[in-house]
This record gives C-alpha cells, sequence and structure tokens, in this order.
C-alpha cells in the first residue's frame, strides 16, 4: 500500500472542523482591518528566494525544495513573502495603488528532517503590508496578529519584538558580534561556527545552550540602531502599549531570513515544549526594491497553521451543523425519499440518506454516529399517507409531519 511522503500530513475530516474555523476566523479578522487575499503559484523560480531570503540562510542552503526542470531552476515556495513582493511588482500593484494591504492562506514547503512540529508541507496564514515605513503599520500587524490569536481561543503566548535597524544598523551589530565572538570561536556549537562566517546574526537565537550563555554574555542593547531607527522601534514600542498589547523586547531576536530590518516580531507559546514559536514577522523595507521595484517600506507576518493547532484547547470549537438524516424502508419509500432528500438541500439544509440500506435499528444508529439533529422515516404507510415521521434526536420526541410542511417544520 502507497504512504503518504515522510514530513507530509494528511488532515483528516476530524481535524478540519478546526483548520476551517481557523481560516474562516483568519478571513474574518483580516477583512475587519481591510487585508484582501492575494494567491500565487506555490512554485516560483528559485533565485527568487535565493536573492530574497538570502544565499547564506538555511532555508536557501539545506531547505529548498527543488524541481529541475532542463535548463530551469524552480523551487516549491519555503515562504510566503518573495512570492507576494515578486506578484505585487509583476502585476503593477504599486501603480495601481501603492499602499497594499495583503494576506494569504496556503501551504509552504520545506526539505529538512522530519520532527515534531516541523513538517515539509506546512501551512501558513500571513499578511504584507506593502509601502509604507510608519511605525503605525508595525504596530498594526502585531495587534493584527494578536487579535487573531484572540479569536483562535489561544491565550498565554508571548510578544517578542525587536529591531534591527537600518542595513547600516545591522552591519554595525554584525560587526560587534564578529568581533565579541572571535576569541570564543571554539565555545560555540559547530552550526554556529559556520553562522559566524556566513549569517553571524544567526548566532543570537540559537537554542544550544553554550551558544545561549554567550550571548547572554554580551550584554546586548539597542545601541547599533542609529537615531531614525531608535525613533521608529520607540513608536513601535508606544503604540503597542497605547492597544494594550503586551510584549517583551528581547535584543537577541533576529529572525534568520536577509531582508528583514528594522522591526521583527515572534509569537511563542509556552505549551508547545522547545520549538515554541506559533507565529512571527517584521519590517523587509528594502525586498522591494532588492526585486527591481522603487524604494518602500513593508512589513508582514505568518502563522504556522500546524503550531497553532498544537496550543493545548485551541481551535477546538466544531461548527454547527443541523443535519439531517433520511432513512426510507422498503423501494417505494426510497425513490420517494431520493427526491425529499433533494428538497431538502434545496431549502439550504444539510441532509443525508443511509447509503447501506440498513436495517431500521442499524439505520437509526447511522444517524446518530453522523450527529443528526433530525432523523426522517419513510416506510410505505407514510408514504401512502403523504408523510414523514419526524424524529428529534435532542430529546427523543417523534411525530408525524406531512411532506408539504416538511421544510417548514425543519426549518423552526
Ligand atoms: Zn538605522
Ligand atoms: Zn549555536
Amino acid at each position: 500500500m502507497f504512504k503518504r511522503i515522510p514530513g507530509t500530513k494528511d488532515i483528516l475530516p476530524s481535524e478540519t472542523p478546526a483548520w476551517q474555523t481557523a481560516e474562516a476566523e483568519a478571513r474574518r479578522i483580516f477583512s475587519l482591518y481591510n487585508y484582501q487575499e492575494i494567491r500565487t503559484p506555490i512554485i516560483e523560480e528559485a533565485s527568487l528566494f535565493n536573492r530574497t531570503l538570502g544565499s547564506a540562510t538555511e532555508i536557501v542552503q539545506k531547505q529548498m525544495f527543488l524541481i529541475h526542470n532542463q535548463e530551469d531552476l524552480y523551487a516549491l515556495r519555503p515562504e510566503g513573502t518573495a512570492s507576494i513582493v515578486r506578484s505585487y511588482l509583476e502585476n503593477n500593484l504599486e501603480k495601481t495603488r501603492g499602499f497594499q494591504k495583503l494576506y494569504y492562506i496556503g501551504p509552504m514547503f520545506r526539505f529538512e528532517r522530519p520532527q515534531k512540529g516541523r513538517l515539509r508541507q506546512f501551512h501558513h496564514i500571513g499578511a504584507e503590508a506593502i509601502g509604507s515605513e510608519e511605525a503605525d503599520l508595525d504596530v498594526e500587524i502585531i495587534s493584527l496578529a494578536a487579535e487573531m490569536l484572540k479569536n483562535f481561543g489561544i491565550s498565554g503566548h508571548q510578544i517578542k519584538i525587536n529591531s534591527l535597524g537600518c542595513p547600516l544598523d545591522k552591519k554595525k551589530l554584525s560587526d560587534t558580534l564578529k568581533k565579541e565572538l572571535s576569541g570564543r570561536m571554539d565555545l560555540l556549537c559547530p552550526d554556529c561556527r559556520t553562522r559566524a562566517q556566513n549569517n553571524i546574526l544567526r548566532v543570537l537565537d540559537c537554542k544550544n545552550d553554550s551558544c545561549r550563555q554567550i550571548v547572554k554574555d554580551l550584554g546586548l542593547k539597542e545601541e547599533y540602531l542609529c537615531p531614525d531607527c531608535h525613533e521608529h522601534f520607540a513608536g513601535v514600542k508606544r503604540g503597542l502599549e497605547d492597544l494594550g498589547i503586551p510584549f517583551k523586547t528581547d535584543p537577541r531576536l533576529v529572525r534568520g531570513l536577509d531582508y528583514y530590518n528594522r522591526t521583527v516580531f515572534e509569537i511563542s507559546h509556552d505549551g508547545l515544549g522547545s520549538q515554541d514559536a506559533i507565529g512571527a514577522g517584521g519590517r523587509y523595507n528594502n525586498l522591494v526594491h532588492e526585486l527591481g521595484g522603487p524604494e518602500m517600506g513593508a512589513a508582514g507576518f505568518a502563522f504556522g497553521v500546524e503550531r497553532l493547532l498544537l496550543v493545548p484547547n485551541s481551535l477546538n470549537r466544531t461548527l454547527p451543523q443541523k443535519l439531517v438524516y433520511l432513512v426510507t424502508l422498503g423501494k417505494e419509500a426510497r425513490r420517494a425519499g431520493i427526491k425529499i432528500l433533494n428538497r431538502i438541500r434545496n431549502a439550504g439544509i444539510p441532509a443525508d440518506i443511509d447509503y447501506l440500506n440498513k436495517s431500521l435499528k442499524g439505520a437509526l444508529r447511522s444517524a446518530n454516529d453522523a450527529g443528526a439533529a433530525f432523523v426522517l422515516i419513510l416506510g410505505e404507510d407514510e408514504l401512502k399517507k403523504n408523510s414523514i415521521s419526524m424524529k428529534n434526536m435532542s430529546d427523543g420526541s417523534q411525530k408525524e409531519v406531512g411532506l408539504d410542511n416538511l421544510i417548514g417544520e425543519l426549518k423552526c
């Protein structure tokens, strides 16, 4: 028998209600904040990601799902932002309306060793607001994420924020780190020794104990920020305070991707163990220009849907459904029953029929298993009287209803 590829997951009917709730709530909140949906292909030119995420990042070096097609090298998207900025520019969205607020929901792909909380195909719910450098926009992005979590039924999470500053500040921070770490290279984990060469900021968020201790001893502050970036970060913090959104500043928070500058943030939850991030984002002011567009600010975030679902008691609401279940006895009743079933569905009421042709008792059990609110029983007697038996499953009461009144009875 065939099996799914390691690191992928079937989302089964028992799980989809939580997914549907997450997606429906996300869409509702996005529209409250005036974000519009964009859907880009899951496959792009691989060089789009090399260019934007950074060729030294772990995603590009080790985790890209590559597809070789004659001369072309394609990649399954490892994240959403690069594709959306590509689409924004390719479709001239900056010319129709400079400032755009976009959201997306869909699968992402990273080729990595499958482990708990990490999949090769996983799903993001994310937003990108392109065309403004204002600190208020960073505040909106973070507050939108916080509002969404509230509506997912999630509490007890922590929002950490930091500012990486502009590219000059980032370079200053990298240089300081290089200097500080040069004497302590042998204490770093093997990954960080490589990072120190080509992506040194990542040393800051290494989970290795020895690396954490070294980073802690550095006593990093915001001194690398220029006055403008300092003021911008102050604006973000002030805005979050004004909205009563709890957050913690964390000078070690860097996010691994090259395109981030100024504000970065991460939302984590203690209920998840060592891979505790449920969402993250930040500002990426140079990305639009990097991809051939004008200089313009942008900020965004994404939640990992699988991570959200790991939070205990999140999204556990099932969608209310008032299913009507039809049981027929005999050939004549069956034929008439199929037509009645059709009428009920056309009236907008979810309805189903017993397809296993079981005994009355067996059919009633099926109705119960399906979570039916009402069971309709149609036998030859009822058929002659142009009526049907209607059983209310919540209180067990039963009555006979004329077929002409059936829809009205089911609707009340
Ligand atoms: Zn700066
Ligand atoms: Zn390390």
